[in-house]
């Protein structure tokens, strides 16, 4: 009766002659117990010539050695698989994918079966995707997982690290040839800048990580740099590959475009500030302007009561007077526009509604009495006062009475302005009215727009303005056409504004 290793033997013979692949078995001291058919074909050799021949013999020195790792692991019991190259009988070198599964009986080890795959046509399926993908691949001999073991810092590391290949996108993208860049070293490639993040690939490595991505900086092969985007999936366990693959993903241009939007956002920031400067600098002249004028009138006419032949004191005191109020009100005004600018504190004081209507009244008479119109004020006896800024709150309604009187300068007839405060519900609410031209239904909102003018000498920034001061106070500024004719402005004001204090 035949022995179960020869019954095995025999069987593993006519089973395996069809398999194609080399297989063949090995006991713990590497001697050959088995070879399939195959091996004829590949060595030249009949199968029985080698058994009982040593690995070494079989494979030669240099091969034997290099496998050492791995009959180490298969010897304690692991199941191995690796990639290989070795040379065929006709002289060329093949790919091979290699399995070495363990055998035991019952005194334990005793030796294993190796299956060794051609890969080539796996390799050059894997190769025309390589090839052809527009993304660079680099394939670097995987050491790193020896590193594993035996640690290394990258500094050590990345010097040992070779490209065993790389396709047509990453010869075009480092600017290197194929036939010189395989069997380079990358630490050429690789600058001292970018080794943290090699070291967080090498710790990704190491933690056993499924996949890795970093974003990094490599050097072409004439030393350019090279922003990109490395992606690589790490061989498991189970499938132990000398060879890691990492695609690269150029982001000079993305980078490139990124940094072009910067320059333009800060270009256009700067612009923005600029024209902020401008506005205000514009407002502070346009707020400004109306106390000059004013100074202006109450000088001349203060000097045309001195030129009399009976100079009228009492006229002219009254005259400076207001000339030193207009003043004053001229130096607040341009303290509150600084405060505003700087983003300072409105300077909220109790301010009585009817007051403030009486104040502007008498800031602007004179003006509008010489635009030609009239205005007329409806104070009812509010109980509660504001906390307002009162200057801006003045500049506020100046802006609009004057902006009245200007839209109805030009106009024949009845001419009036009404300015009138009344209580809401949770504050006060200013109206003010003219008998003008009107604000078209699609200019409601348009006229608070900075620089939105329709006078020949306006610039636009009066009501952009208010707006601001309104909205500061926790208020609110509309427009409105009013019927049959002329323009209405509401102001709401907030007994307790929520915004700036
Ligand atoms: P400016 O005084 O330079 O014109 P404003 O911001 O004060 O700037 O006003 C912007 C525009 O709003 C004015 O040019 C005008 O077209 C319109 N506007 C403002 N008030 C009135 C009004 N009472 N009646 C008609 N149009 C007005």
């Amino acid at each position: 009766m035949a022995t179960p290793a020869h019954w095995v033997g025999m069987d593993l013979a006519e089973i395996t002659a069809s398999i194609p692949a080399l297989i063949c078995s090995y006991d713990a001291g590497h001697n050959c117990r088995f070879v399939n058919s195959q091996f004829e074909e590949w060595f030249g050799r009949a199968p029985d010539d080698f058994i009982g021949m040593h690995m070494r013999e079989i494979l030669g020195d240099d091969e034997y050695v290099r496998l050492t790792p791995f009959l180490a692991q298969v010897a304690a019991g692991e199941q191995v698989a690796f990639d290989a190259r070795s040379r065929h009988r006709d002289g060329t070198m093949r790919d091979l994918s290699v399995r070495y599964v363990p055998q035991s009986d019952d005194a334990g080890y005793n030796g294993f079966l190796a299956f060794i795959f051609e890969t080539a046509s796996h390799q050059h399926r894997f190769h025309s995707v390589f090839d052809g993908s527009p993304v660079a691949y680099w394939e670097i001999d995987y050491t790193l997982r020896k590193n594993r073991q035996v640690g290394g810092s990258v500094r050590e590391i990345l010097p040992s690290l070779r490209l065993v290949d790389l396709n047509r996108a990453a010869e075009l993208l480092f600017q290197m040839n194929r036939a010189d860049a395989i069997g380079c070293g990358i630490a050429d490639l690789w600058p001292a800048s970018s080794e943290p993040d090699f070291q967080t690939l090498v710790d990704a490595a190491r933690a056993g990580d499924e996949r890795f991505e970093v974003e990094t900086r490599l050097l072409r092969k004439d030393g350019t740099p090279l922003d990109v985007l490395l992606n690589c999936v790490f061989p498991q366990s189970s499938d132990i590959r000398s060879t890691i693959t990492l695609a690269i993903i150029d982001l000079t241009e993305r980078k490139a475009r990124a940094a072009a939007v910067e320059t333009l956002q800060n270009e256009l920031a700067h612009a923005s500030r600029v024209a902020m400067l401008g506005e205000l600098a514009a407002s502070i002249a346009h707020e400004v302007n109306q106390p000059l004028g004013a100074i202006v009138n109450n000088g001349s006419a203060a000097l045309r009561w001195l030129n009399r032949s009976e100079p009228a004191l009492d006229e002219v005191r009254q005259s400076l007077e207001l000339l030193v109020g207009e003043a004053n009100r001229a130096s607040e005004i341009i303290v509150r526009m600084r405060a505003l600018a700087s983003r300072g504190s409105l300077e909220r004081k109790p301010v009585d509604p009817a007051q403030l209507l009486r104040d502007v009244r008498a800031i602007v008479s004179q003006q509008v009495r010489s635009l030609g119109s009239s205005l007329a004020l409806e104070t009812p006896d509010i109980g509660r006062q504001l906390s307002a800024d009162r200057v801006q709150m003045q500049q506020v309604l100046v802006n609009l009475v004057i902006n009245a009187a200007q839209a109805m300068a030009g106009q024949a007839g009845h001419r009036e302005i009404r300015l009138q405060a009344a209580e809401a519900a949770d504050g006060v609410v200013f109206v003010v009215e003219d008998t003008g031209p009107g604000i078209p239904d699609d200019k409601v909102s348009t006229v608070f727009d900075a620089f939105y003018t329709t006078k020949a000498t306006g610039m636009g920034i009066g009501l952009s303005v208010s707006k601001t001061i309104v909205e500061a106070h926790g208020g609110a500024i509309t427009a409105e056409a009013r019927s049959p004719h002329g323009a209405r402005f509401t102001v709401r004001l907030p007994y307790a504004g929520d915004a700036d204090t």
